[in-house]
């Protein structure tokens, strides 16, 4: 197995690209250096993203945030403007792992390892987040929900590398939250995820809403259904009914150790009802 710390992404493509064998990038290594001392993965080429500067920092971007591929969540949670402008995907991903994980993973990671139960996916799918990603016919900007496309699959091209994370603007009177149940109080698997994301008018009407649900289906889901339950309502009783129906019919789960079909359709519902109260009261709502 070969070793590369590139300083550019484009050196870094062009490794991955020329490698005829198996060839893994390396962010956090919280789940490829699982995958590879347990056997799952036998990569012929690592290449090691962090000593590319410009994946290491959280910027100002068209009025929202650019945070760089190899930023650890740890860093997410220390960052104020970031914290204040979307706090549903600061929990989400300082909710991964344990103190010391969260030191070295990373969302993008988190992005492409491409597991259903992500914490960090369906908060940033609900921020309608855009993964930047460079490859060796140039750049291309696409929402992440189009990253992933089956348990551990993505639809990164051979030399594609996620660049950074696009978080946009937030306008005045918006929130957002992400609620995860999980068998045990923490280092644990969702069974299920809900994320929330909302805009409210000066009178408390919801003007805009994006939904989505983790651990309930191959994929993560957009639900634009239960944000239809929301919008042009005051987040009132009636609406959150409607929007945990929606979650609730949207499911499409496994039945598992942790959890049977049945419970997960249940608790989805049960927790979108509770993250859209905290992403209303975040937006000031009353
Ligand atoms: C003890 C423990 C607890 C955990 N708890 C949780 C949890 O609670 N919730 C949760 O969601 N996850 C959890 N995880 C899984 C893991 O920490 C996360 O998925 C993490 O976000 C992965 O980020 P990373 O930077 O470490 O990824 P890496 O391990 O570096 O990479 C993961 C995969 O993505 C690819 N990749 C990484 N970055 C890029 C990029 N920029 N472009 C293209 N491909 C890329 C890699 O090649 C690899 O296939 C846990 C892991 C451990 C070991």
């Amino acid at each position: 197995m070969r070793y590369e710390r590139p300083t550019s992404l484009k050196q870094a493509s062009a490794l991955l690209a020329k490698e005829k064998g198996n060839a893994f990038v390396l962010a956090g290594g919280t789940d490829l250096l699982v995958r590879l001392r347990t056997g799952f993965v036998e990569p012929d080429l690592v290449v090691d993203i962090k000593h590319i500067a410009s994946t290491r920092v959280i910027e100002a971007a068209a009025g929202g945030f650019k945070i760089g591929a190899a930023v650890p969540c740890a860093a997410l949670g220390e960052h104020a403007k970031l914290k204040k402008a979307w706090p549903g995907v600061v929990e989400a991903a300082n909710l991964i792992g344990s103190k010391q994980v969260q030191g070295r993973c990373t969302m993008a990671g988190n992005l492409c390892n491409a597991s259903p139960a992500a914490d960090s996916v369906p908060a940033l799918v609900a921020a309608a987040a855009k993964a930047v990603i460079v490859g060796a016919k140039g750049k291309r900007t696409v929402p992440v929900e189009q990253v992933p496309v089956a348990p551990g699959k993505t639809s990164l091209k051979k030399g594609e590398i996620i660049e950074s994370i696009l978080l946009p603007k937030r306008p005045p009177r918006a929130g957002d939250a992400y609620l995860r149940f999980i068998p045990r109080t923490e280092m644990d698997i969702a069974v299920v995820g809900v994320a929330v994301s909302v805009t409210l008018d000066a009178k408390g009407v919801c003007k805009t809403a994006r939904v989505s649900l983790g651990a309930v289906a191959p994929t993560v889901l957009l639900v634009p259904e239960a944000a239809q339950a929301l919008i042009g309502t005051k987040m009132d009783k009636k609406a959150l009914d409607a929007l945990a129906a929606a979650c609730s019919a949207a499911c499409r789960p496994i039945d598992d150790k942790r959890g049977t079909r049945e419970f997960r359709i249940k608790v989805a519902g049960v927790l979108a009802r509770r993250a859209a109260q905290i992403a209303r009261k975040r937006a000031g709502g009353k």
